[in-house]
């Protein structure tokens, strides 16, 4: 049994890596630091050598934890990634912002005991955070682009879960100096959340592709009595979550498959399915695909677009009523992130209720009632100025310099 591993510009990387955005906890919410250690321990030993962690992880603390796990073993066994939280930043430039890069920076050092990184991102490049990171007096790529020349970090990238043109207009502006990038990818987001587009758009880049959210937040982990025993039937000593990885290892161009793991047992069962085993024949893809479509039978769009034409407030409707379905039969914490990156006037309390899309559409959608009750779950979501306060005060308080 040996780990898979993939060619990516001259190193070995293993084919799966421990993502530290859902480490195990302990009753009072702390980080189970003994269970990390263990996992980072028989990671490593099992030839895992890719280690995801991010400023705003666990309040801050998931890159202090992380920093102790693999102190333990000699800097030249794993590589180690971190981000800058550039999609955190909430107005314009200050000088003496709390988001200053060479601050944040010197902070992710000390607190991962580390003199550089071998993987640096910019974390979350969404529509609504591009113009900061684009921004010249931020001057965030700037910074890091510096420190990649200085050797402080040996590959960037991008994490996004933005839209297509967010992710070419980065790739357009910064790509000579990115080498991956990281969006959410599995069998579900693969139509649901066009996932296929993106991959296309990096496959046509070159650019080799990072994955989270493999398994969707652990839903695809956790199917319905009848898809588990489907999938049982044909391969009973495979686990459900193992089914996602498989599907993942046959996709072209990705390199990594980050799996945020939460206790020792997940860790095991995903280095056995990353170590062995077959990848999916055809008739397992198609029922794979068979369940993803169950999964989403919610609004029948099929995205034809039609309605988009006439809108007058140009919104994009698909992309909104894909949004509701995420929110009615998948929610998840990147749904929410999603929305919280979208401009005001593509939100849709922005329609106006004209009904020309609705004359438009093939599928009989309702389209102006569909997104009078989005519009209602996003004011029902939690209060985000709050969320945000709350979340720089606890990074704040993990700050080591
Ligand atoms: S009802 Fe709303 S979404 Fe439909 S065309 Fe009019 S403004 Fe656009
Ligand atoms: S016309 Fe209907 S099916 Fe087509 S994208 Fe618009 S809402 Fe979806």
């Amino acid at each position: 049994m040996s780990m898979k591993m993939k060619d990516f510009k001259g190193i070995k990387l293993s084919n799966m890596g421990f993502g530290a955005m859902r480490l195990p906890t302990l009753e009072n919410g702390e980080i189970d630091e003994e269970q990390v250690f263990r996992m980072t321990d028989y990671a490593i030993e099992h030839g895992v050598n890719y280690f995801d962690t991010a400023y705003p992880y666990h309040g801050g603390k998931s890159e202090i934890v992380m920093g102790k796990a693999l102190k333990r073993h000699p800097r030249d066994s794993f590589y180690l990634a971190t981000k800058f939280p550039g999609h955190q930043i909430r107005g314009k430039y200050k000088k003496d912002s709390i988001y200053d890069p060479a601050t944040v920076f010197a902070d992710q050092l000390k607190k991962c005991q580390v003199d550089y990184f071998d993987f640096y991102l910019m974390h979350n490049i969404s529509d609504h955070a591009l113009d900061t990171y684009m921004d010249t007096e931020w001057g965030i790529f700037d910074y890091f682009i510096e420190q990649k020349k200085l050797g402080k970090i040996k590959y960037l990238g991008f994490s996004t879960h933005g839209s297509i043109p967010c992710m070419a207009k980065v790739i357009e502006k910064y790509g000579e100096h990115l080498d991956f990038c990281q969006i959410q990818l599995n069998y579900l987001d693969w139509t649901l959340q066009n996932a296929m587009g993106k991959w296309k758009l990096l496959q046509d880049a070159n650019m080799p592709i990072w994955v989270m959210e493999p398994l969707r937040g652990g839903k695809l982990a956790n199917l319905n009595e009848e898809n588990t025993a489907k999938l049982k039937a044909l391969r009973p000593d495979e686990s459900i979550a193992s089914w996602g990885y498989r599907w993942l290892q046959g996709i072209p161009g990705v390199t990594m498959v980050l799996s945020g793991m939460s206790d020792f047992n997940q860790m095991v069962d995903n280095v056995k399915t990353f170590s062995e085993g077959e990848s999916l024949k055809d008739n397992e893809l198609d029922l794979l695909f068979d369940m993803a479509e169950g999964m989403k039978n919610a609004i029948p769009c099929t995205a034809c677009r039609y309605c988009c034409a006439g809108c007058p407030k140009g919104l994009d409707i698909p992309n909104l009523l894909r949004i509701y379905n995420d929110f009615r039969y998948a929610p998840n914490l990147m749904t929410k992130l999603e929305v919280m990156g979208m401009k005001p006037e593509a939100l849709p309390d922005a329609c106006i209720g004209c009904g020309k899309c609705r004359i438009a559409c093939p599928q009989n959608i309702d389209i102006p009632t569909e997104l009078k009750g989005l519009a209602k779950t996003i004011k029902e979501l939690p209060d985000w100025e709050k969320v945000c306060q709350q979340r720089d005060a606890e990074q704040l308080a993990a700050r080591q310099i």
